[in-house]
């Protein structure tokens, strides 16, 4: 069983999970909405990607013994200056996600919790990819500025990505 701490904070954590999953469902539509398909496409691999992420949770707490507890989502935004505001919410969002993870990686140390930290670790390494990509997209988008042409290429580029399951 997990400590009663440790259950309360992996299940806040699902929910971000999920949540994170909501909001980029959202930019996908937004993106949609802008006929940027490959941008689209990309935030859709990343939702199921964050799924992922929620489920790797729900299953570690139920395995421990624990219960799972699904808590409200809150709706996310909807519309987006331009899509260099979009990545630079990603950024943000997956700061805040790498901040979460290590708190609950230094709550699981403080609980002497070691199966718990030892789950954690594979987040931990997530989510250095998790910034990496956001803030290699978000650089070209910067350089990009308003040149329509260069966006067009950036969005075949973003449209070639495979998710995880395809790749193996
Ligand atoms: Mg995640």
């Amino acid at each position: 069983m997990l400590s009663k701490k440790i259950e309360e904070a992996f299940n806040k954590q699902i929910n971000k999970e999920f949540y994170s999953s909501y909001l980029y469902l959202s930019m996908a539509a937004y993106f949609e909405s802008k006929n940027l398909k490959g941008f689209a496409s990309w935030m859709k691999i990343q939702v199921d990607e964050e799924n992922s992420h929620a489920m790797k949770f729900f299953d570690f707490v139920n395995q421990r013994g624990s219960k799972v507890k699904l808590l409200k989502i809150e709706a996310p935004k909807t519309s987006w200056i331009n899509p260099t505001k979009v990545f630079e919410e990603v950024l943000a969002h997956e700061k805040f996600i790498t901040k979460s993870i290590t708190e609950l990686y230094n709550l699981t140390q403080k609980e002497n919790d070691i199966a718990s930290s030892i789950f954690l670790n594979w987040f931990i390494q997530e989510q250095i990819e998790e910034e990496n990509t956001a803030k290699e997209i978000l650089e070209k988008l910067k350089l990009i500025k308003d040149d329509q042409a260069t966006l067009y290429l950036l969005d075949k580029e973003l449209a070639s990505r495979q998710d995880a399951n395809q790749k193996k």
